[in-house]
């Protein structure tokens, strides 16, 4: 400890002098010798003396005891009185200033050190204590004031303490949650009983135990928080609270499985999407050549029921291989300007078929709905779909609702949803009387194959499809489910453009149609190829083949004579369908051009033929189909 400094206020020089002499010799160090108390003021705003000895009696407007007022005021610093004669009007005012010790004049050389001592002890003890305490309190201000949830548990786990955080998190006040546990208080059920257990299996061990938990708020909502939870020993290590820290994550963990999901969603597309793309050529070589032996047999060929059977699963393979482009979101869509209200009215009556008669179908359309630029054939697939599912989850009969209404869809919505983009939209409601979904199959039953129906019932494509189809039309889709409530999907499709005009483009009639005009095939795929030409050359045209654009190119600079058109794969290695078609319309003007695609990643291509269905036949395509198209273009 370093040596104690004095400071000497004496108006007496000689008693002055004296006592400063014995302090030396004692050891301390004296920092001045005032005569007033003026001077001790400024010398002790100088110095900072541990301790001040104040003759009481000094000259002056102020006297000593006035002068101990300022000092512990100003600068904390506290006296030892001097003093040779008191009134009691004195004492009573030397009392109010709390002195450390008072030494009555004339003292011994043992008085004044104890006394010194004692006060220099006590000063020193009440200033350790006086930061303690600043330190807790700043302690306690930190717990209440910190952004983080605190509560602190007795062993058991009774609530002793909150902070404000814990209240606006939980909506429990301090009083509501004091002597309650976190069990009864805020336990939303979502946790198994083992994951309490490995809980308190950690606490107890002595451990941290840290971990996200979801729970449930005094009005009911659920929340997740990260909570840490740290058990408190006492000196002796005796447990004797838990304190745990909360943090809001409920956002955050909203955002995160958002982004998982729509990755997931895209993994999944990317996958259904690739495999769609080789199946259409394998089943536009399979049921294409069905079809061409059914032409060629006789009606009552032993072998034409074989080759239906052939032609009957290719035509289910193909359907399910749409299902799965349509989830990819790789489809090229025939958009036109539909006006919903009118197209859920139109399939109503289809649909009462498809759920039978123990479910009531309420149609509720909105006469003056804005128009949306969507496939037609699309969409009723996506009612068709979700009635199914409707009708499956109300064995027992209900009601089936269907409404279409204007919205627009505001910024707190889209803050929901960031799917959804702002402004004016259709919005589609199918609502089902049904058994509801748990939590856990909701957050699937958009993935392809995820089923909760029996093996052969079930084929897990249906919302997938609904879900690429209101995708890829610009849209989006959400669902409210409450378990034996019932199940609403809300569909949001964007409101057209204004500049968009309708197309009127109708489904293919698809009826053979025969030609003698000379043909450019390019394809890669070479079980393609080579049923392509079979169907245009059965139809009566002359076909020229080619494995890519460059051979394309060759043949037809080789060729003598007119070429009436190209049919042209859209992705082929190399030069592009489209880049193809360039090349050769610059060299024989007036080259007619149909493209063929069962699937395209370029997102720019799927929409230049979707607004030009005119130039464009999807894969897989039977000959009947084929040679329509064909025909139509040629004559165009
Ligand atoms: P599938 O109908 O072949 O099972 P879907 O993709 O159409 O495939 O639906 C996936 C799953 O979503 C269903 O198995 C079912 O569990 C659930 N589901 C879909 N629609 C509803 C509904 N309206 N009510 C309850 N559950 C539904
Ligand atoms: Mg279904």
């Amino acid at each position: 400890m370093s040596t104690p400094r004095l400071l000497i206020v004496e108006d007496e020089s000689i008693i002055s002098r004296d006592i400063a002499q014995q302090l030396r010799h004692f050891g301390y160090e004296v920092v001045g010798q005032a005569m007033s108390a003026a001077e001790c003021l400024a010398i002790a705003e100088r110095e900072h003396p541990n301790l001040v000895l104040m003759d009481i009696h000094i000259a002056g407007p102020a006297d000593g005891i006035d002068a101990a007022l300022e000092l512990r005021e100003r600068f904390s610093i506290q006296c030892v009185f001097l003093t040779a004669y008191a009134t009691d009007d004195v004492v009573a005012r030397a009392t109010q200033a709390r002195p450390l010790g008072y030494l009555i004049k004339p003292f011994d050389q043992l008085s004044l050190r104890t006394t010194i001592e004692i006060a220099l002890n006590t000063d020193r003890a009440e200033r350790q204590l006086r930061e303690k305490d600043a330190s807790l309190q700043l302690q306690a201000a930190a717990l209440q004031a910190t952004a983080n949830g605190i509560v602190i548990t007795d062993p058991d786990g009774n609530i002793q303490w909150v902070n404000p955080a814990f209240s606006a998190l939980t909506g429990f006040t301090p009083a509501e949650a004091i002597g309650r546990n976190p069990r009864e208080l805020v336990r939303s059920g979502t946790h198994p009983r083992e994951f309490y257990e490995d809980m308190w299996k950690t606490l107890l061990g002595g451990m941290v135990w840290e971990g996200e938990l979801t729970n449930r708020r005094k009005d009911g909502s659920v929340y997740t928080e990260h909570q840490t939870i740290t058990p408190v020993r006492n000196a002796d290590g005796v447990l004797t609270h838990y304190i745990g820290i909360k943090r809001d994550i409920t956002e955050q963990k909203r955002l995160r499985e958002q982004l998982n999901q729509s990755q997931k969603m895209d993994v999944l597309g990317k996958l259904a999407g690739g495999v769609a793309h080789d199946f259409n050529n394998l089943l536009t070589v399979i049921n294409g050549t069905a079809e061409l032996a059914l032409d060629d047999l006789p009606e009552d060929h032993p072998l034409r029921p074989d080759f239906l059977n052939i032609q009957e699963s290719g035509q289910r393979a193909a359907r399910l291989t749409r299902q799965l482009l349509a989830f990819s979101r790789k489809q090229v869509l025939s958009p036109d300007l539909l006006n919903l209200s009118a197209n859920v009215e139109g399939t109503a009556k289809m649909l009462q078929r498809l759920i039978g008669e123990d479910i009531a179908l309420v149609v509720e359309t909105e006469p003056s709905l804005a128009p949306v630029f969507a496939d037609p054939g699309q969409f009723e697939q996506v009612l068709m779909n979700l009635a199914v599912n409707a009708r499956d989850a109300m064995p027992k009969g209900g009601t089936l609702t269907i409404s279409t209404r204007n919205v627009d869809v505001d910024r707190a919505l889209v803050a929901e949803h960031p799917e959804l983009s702002a402004g004016p939209h259709v919005l589609v409601t199918v609502t089902d009387t049904g058994t509801g979904m748990t939590p856990e199959v909701k957050a699937r039953i958009f993935e392809p194959f995820f089923t909760t129906k029996g093996i052969g019932k079930g084929t897990g494509l249906g919302l997938a499809t609904v879900y690429g189809i209101v995708e890829q039309s610009g849209g989006h889709i959400l669902v409210d489910t409450e378990i034996d409530k019932g199940t609403t999907f809300r569909i949001y499709l964007p409101v057209a453009p204004p500049n968009v005009k309708a197309l009127g483009l109708g489904m293919d009639k698809a009826i053979a149609a025969r030609g003698s005009e000379t043909l450019l095939l390019a394809d890669d795929d070479e079980g393609l190829r080579w049923i392509t030409s079979r169907f245009l050359r059965a139809a009566g045209y002359r076909v020229l083949e080619a494995k890519d654009g460059a051979e394309a190119l060759a043949i037809s600079a080789a060729h003598v004579g007119p070429l009436h058109a190209l049919l042209a794969d859209v992705v082929m290695p190399g030069m592009s369908g489209p880049e193809l078609a360039s090349a050769l319309v610059a060299r024989r003007p007036g080259l007619k051009v149909l493209f063929t695609s069962g699937y395209t990643e370029d997102a720019m291509l799927r929409k230049e033929f979707s607004s030009d269905a005119e130039h464009f036949l999807a894969k897989p395509y039977t000959g009947a189909q084929l040679t329509s198209r064909m025909r139509r273009l040629l004559d165009s």
